[in-house]
């Protein structure tokens, strides 16, 4: 289903309200007080606020970020985002310390065209969660238009990413919102062949979906990262102390069966006793001696899932192969980061995506190497099984 884009719509004279997803790590800067600590998701929005401002729109941000629980929390307020962003597109940004309500109605009223407000997180809101039809109008009437430019958050069906476009007349989606279901779409739906996609990280629980839905389009699907040891464990291989998901077997064995000839398993390990800075590191081939986990896929199984990186035409990244974190764990994700952005020098279409891969590839130094690096976490993994997410339904048909 085709969607409004920004191309669609008059911005001028209008008060936009954008959904953006500014959920940001946030750190603490020399004088003690809270700063952005990686603006990349604030960056990533920055097309859409250039196109409202630039068309004499009035540009109403709202964001959520962390975990509030539905109560103001000062430790989570966006104010320091305010002056971040204000530094990125060197205009002045105002800030709202309220998200909704008569006072911030009267000073959007008062703002001139082509300028800026960030309003305080739409999480410090019990509303926001659970979509309250209340905060949603509320938040509907400070907009002419509403846009929803946070992919990261379009998995969720909350006040500020669904329920709002309800209550206006005009739902669209913003620019990186275009970007990543364009990028997303090619890869999900048309994907040149071959086909590799790489799935890791810590929990099988979380992305069973998206492996299931992969593996019938992919070619190859090289597993690594935590979730491999629960089906290895399936397979019959000791796991030693490896984290695995006990009540995800029978999912892993029948997934497993349904993809054996895409699905691809590591055959050696960096295992250690912990996954600790100080832990001695070694490498294991087959079954993991019983005090020992699995932290990392080991140098065969770079090999082989490197080569099979350099063969495709298309590659979709989500999960670190193993505790990145720690350097002696680290080696996997850096080798198959490294593969992914060779394989783009050599023509291939790449996403990856997921918070920690998308740090992860930062470390390796091939960010600016990859096709499309996915702003979604959740999002991506919920756009790539084929279900459907709220933020993108609720908008405007085309
Ligand atoms: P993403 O955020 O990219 O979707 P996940 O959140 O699923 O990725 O997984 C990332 C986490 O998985 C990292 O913190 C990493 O340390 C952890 N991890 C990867 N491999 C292992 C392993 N073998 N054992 C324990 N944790 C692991
Ligand atoms: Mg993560």
């Amino acid at each position: 289903m085709q969607k409004l884009t920004l191309d669609d719509i008059d911005v001028r004279g209008k008060r936009v309200l954008i959904r953006v997803d500014f959920n940001v790590p946030l750190d603490t800067s020399d004088d003690g007080s809270p700063c952005v600590g990686d603006d990349t998701r604030i960056r990533a929005a920055l097309p859409t606020i250039r196109h409202v401002l630039d068309n004499g729109g009035r540009a109403i941000l709202i964001s959520h970020l962390g975990r509030p629980g539905g109560q103001p929390d000062p430790d989570l307020s966006l104010a320091c985002v305010a002056d971040h962003l204000g530094s990125l597109i060197e205009e002045r940004v105002r800030f709202s310390s309220n998200t909704v309500g008569e006072t911030v109605e009267e000073v959007i009223n008062g703002m001139s065209d082509g300028s800026i407000i960030l309003l305080e997180n739409t999480r410090f809101d019990a509303g926001e969660k659970s979509n309250d039809e209340d905060f949603a109008k509320a938040l509907a009437d400070l907009a002419d238009v509403y846009v929803n430019d946070a992919f990261g958050a379009a998995h969720r069906a909350h006040a500020s990413t669904a329920g709002v476009a309800e209550f206006v007349d005009t739902a669209a989606l913003g620019r990186l919102m275009e970007k990543e279901i364009a990028a997303l779409t090619r890869v999900r739906d048309d994907p040149e062949h071959p086909m590799v996609a790489i799935l890791g990280g810590s929990k099988v629980s979380d992305k069973l979906g998206t492996i299931r839905a992969l593996s019938k389009t992919a070619d190859r699907l090289l597993i690594g990262g935590a979730m491999s040891y629960t089906f290895l464990q399936v397979l019959g291989h000791e796991v030693g102390e490896s984290r695995i998901e006990a009540d995800r077997l029978e999912t892993a064995e029948s997934l497993y069966e349904a993809a054996s000839d895409t699905l691809l398993l590591p055959s050696d390990h960096v295992v250690a006793d912990a996954p600790a800075a100080d832990a001695e590191a070694s490498v294991v081939e087959g079954d993991i001696p019983e005090d020992q986990m699995g932290l990392d896929i080991g140098p065969a199984t770079i090999d082989t899932y490197r080569t099979a990186i350099l063969d495709a035409a298309t590659v979709v990244w989500n999960g670190p192969m193993g505790v990145f974190e720690l350097d002696q764990f680290a080696e996997g994700t850096m080798a198959i980061a490294n593969a992914v952005a060779d394989a783009t020098d050599a023509d291939a279409f790449s996403v990856v995506g997921g918070g920690d891969s998308v740090s992860a590839l930062g470390k390796s130094g091939c960010t600016g190497r990859i096709s499309h690096v996915s702003t979604g976490g959740g999002a991506l993994l919920t756009f790539l099984e084929g279900a459907a997410l709220p933020g993108i339904d609720a908008l405007t048909d085309a």
